[in-house]
C-alpha cells in the first residue's frame, strides 16, 4: 500500500478516536497513552532537520561550478516566492472583502469570545511585543550567527543553519580538490544516511499521524465537542473564507506555477508531495515537516539535491503563502465583526505587513497567530480582537500549513525545472528499498 494511503488510514482513525474521545471525555487517558506516539514522531523529525539541511546544502552548494549559479538560485527563488505570497494575500482580500464574514457574527458569541480567550490573548500579545521592539534590519543580523554550535542548537534558526552552510559550502569551491574531496564525502555520506533515516522516521507516520490528530482533536475540544461545533457554528463564514482563499490560491496559483515553470503533470506532483501534506496537516509546523517535503521532492519528484536543498529550508523558514493568507482574512475579519470599515489605505497596509508578516513567521504550530497582533496593531484594530477566531485557529493552522509546505515544494519543481535539475518522478514506493541496497 501507499505512504500516503497509510497516512491518510491513520488520520482518519484518528478523527474517529478524537471525536469519540472527546464525547466521553478520555481527554486525560489520550494525553497520557496516545500523545506520546505523536511527540515521538515530532521530535524524530525535528532531530534529523538541522543535519538535513546543513549535509545536503554543503553537498549542494559545493558541487555548483560557479557562484553565479548560486545567486541565480537564489533571486529566482525569493523572486517567486515573494511573488505567489502577494498573490496569496490579494485572493484573502478578495475573498474577505467579498464574504464579509465579520458580519455574520452573533453578538452575544462576540462577548463570549472576548471573555473566554481574555487570558490566551494576553500570551500572544506579549509574544509579539518582543517581536515588536526589533529594529528593521534585525533579520539581517539574526541571519548570521556568532556561534556555530548555538546556531545548530534550536530548530527555529533555521535561517542561520542556512547561512552557515553556504559559507562552507561556498568555501569548498575555493580549496583545491583533493583537499575538498574529503570533507565533501563525510558531508555527502552522511547526507544519504539522513535521507535514509527520513524513510525509517516515515514508516511511524500512520501511527504518529493518528495520535498527533486525536490529542489536538481532544485538547481544542476540552472533553466537551459540542462547544467545538458551537464555535464553528458560530465562526464558520470565517473559517469558510480561510479555507476557500487557501483552496483558490492551491488550485489556482500552484497549478499556474506548475504549468509556467515545469512540465510536471499535476497528479506526479500531488502524488509524490500527498505524504509531505498529511504530516504537514496533523504536526502544524512547516519547519517539522521539511526532512519529509526534503525526501519527497528529492527522490519522488526528481528535484536535484541542489536545489532542494536551498530552496526548501528557506522556504520552510519565509515561505508561507497559507499563513499570509490566513492573516489578511482574520485581519480584516476582526474588524469587520468590531464594526470598523477598513478603508483602501488600511488594506493596502494589511496586504504588505501580512507579506513581511508572514515571512517573519516562524515555522511553528500557532505562530501566524502572534504576527497577526502586529498586523491589526499596524492597522489600529485592537489586537485583543485575535480572542475572536483562536478557538478555530488550530483547524486552520493545519490547512494554512499545508499551503505553506505545497507552495515550497512547487517552487522547488519549478526552480529545478528552469535549471534542468529535474529527473524523472519516481512514485514507486518499492524502489526505496532497491536504491538504499544499491546505495
Ligand atoms: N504553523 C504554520 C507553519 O508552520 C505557521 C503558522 O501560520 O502558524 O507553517
Amino acid at each position: 500500500m501507499k505512504l500516503h494511503w497509510k497516512i491518510i488510514i491513520g488520520l482518519v482513525l484518528g478523527i474517529v478516536y478524537g471525536v469519540v474521545a472527546a464525547t466521553y471525555g478520555w481527554g486525560g487517558f489520550t494525553s497520557d497513552w496516545i500523545a506520546p506516539f505523536g511527540i515521538v514522531f515530532i521530535n524524530l523529525l525535528k532531530l534529523i532537520a538541522i543535519p538535513l539541511v546543513i549535509s545536503s546544502l554543503v553537498t549542494g552548494v559545493a558541487s555548483l561550478s560557479d557562484l553565479k549559479k548560486l545567486s541565480r538560485i537564489g533571486g529566482k527563488t525569493i523572486a517567486i516566492y515573494v511573488t505567489t505570497t502577494a498573490v496569496a494575500v490579494t485572493i484573502g482580500l478578495v475573498v474577505v472583502n467579498t464574504l464579509r464574514p465579520g458580519d455574520r457574527v452573533p453578538v452575544e458569541m462576540q462577548q463570549q469570545l472576548q471573555e473566554t480567550y481574555e487570558q490566551d490573548v494576553e500570551n500572544r500579545e506579549e509574544a509579539a511585543e518582543g517581536v515588536k521592539d526589533r529594529g528593521p534590519l534585525q533579520p539581517v543580523v539574526d541571519m548570521v550567527p556568532s556561534n556555530f554550535f548555538g546556531a545548530a542548537s534550536n530548530n527555529r534558526n533555521m535561517l542561520q543553519v542556512v547561512f552557515v552552510a553556504i559559507f562552507i559550502g561556498v568555501g569548498l569551491i575555493q580549496v583545491p580538490k583533493e583537499k575538498a574531496d574529503a570533507v565533501l564525502s563525510v558531508f555527502d555520506g552522511f547526507n544519504h544516511v539522513i535521507i535514509r533515516m527520513v524513510d525509517v522516521i516515515m514508516l511511524m507516520a500512520p501511527l504518529g499521524v493518528f495520535s498527533l490528530i486525536s490529542n489536538t482533536i481532544t485538547t481544542v475540544a476540552q472533553d466537551n465537542i459540542s462547544q467545538v461545533v458551537e464555535l464553528l457554528g458560530a465562526l464558520g463564514f470565517y473559517c469558510i473564507a480561510v479555507i476557500s482563499g487557501l483552496l483558490i490560491h492551491m488550485v489556482v496559483t500552484y497549478t499556474s506555477v506548475l504549468k509556467i515553470f515545469s512540465s510536471m503533470p499535476l497528479g506526479n506532483f500531488y502524488r509524490g508531495i500527498a505524504p509531505a501534506q498529511l504530516v504537514a496537516f496533523s504536526t502544524s509546523s512547516s519547519g517539522a515537516t521539511l526532512p519529509v517535503t526534503m525526501e519527497r521532492c528529492e527522490e519522488k519528484l526528481g528535484v536535484s539535491e541542489e536545489v532542494s536543498s536551498f530552496v526548501l529550508p528557506l522556504g520552510a523558514t519565509i515561505n508561507m503563502d497559507g499563513t499570509a493568507l490566513y492573516q489578511e482574512v482574520a485581519a480584516v475579519f476582526i474588524a469587520q465583526t468590531l464594526g470598523m470599515e477598513l478603508g483602501i489605505a488600511a488594506q493596502l497596509t494589511i496586504v504588505l505587513t501580512a507579506v513581511l508578516a508572514s515571512i517573519g513567521t516562524a515555522a511553528v504550530p500557532g505562530a501566524g497567530v502572534i504576527m497577526l497582533v502586529i498586523i491589526l496593531e499596524a492597522i489600529g484594530v485592537p489586537s485583543a480582537g485575535i480572542a475572536l477566531i483562536l478557538g478555530v485557529d488550530r483547524i486552520l493552522d493545519m490547512l494554512r500549513t499545508v499551503t505553506n509546505v505545497t507552495g515550497d515544494a512547487s517552487v522547488a519543481v519549478s526552480v529545478a525545472s528552469t535549471e534542468n535539475q529535474l529527473g524523472e518522478v519516481n512514485l514507486d514506493e518499492a524502489s526505496d528499498k532497491a536504491r538504499a541496497s544499491a546505495d
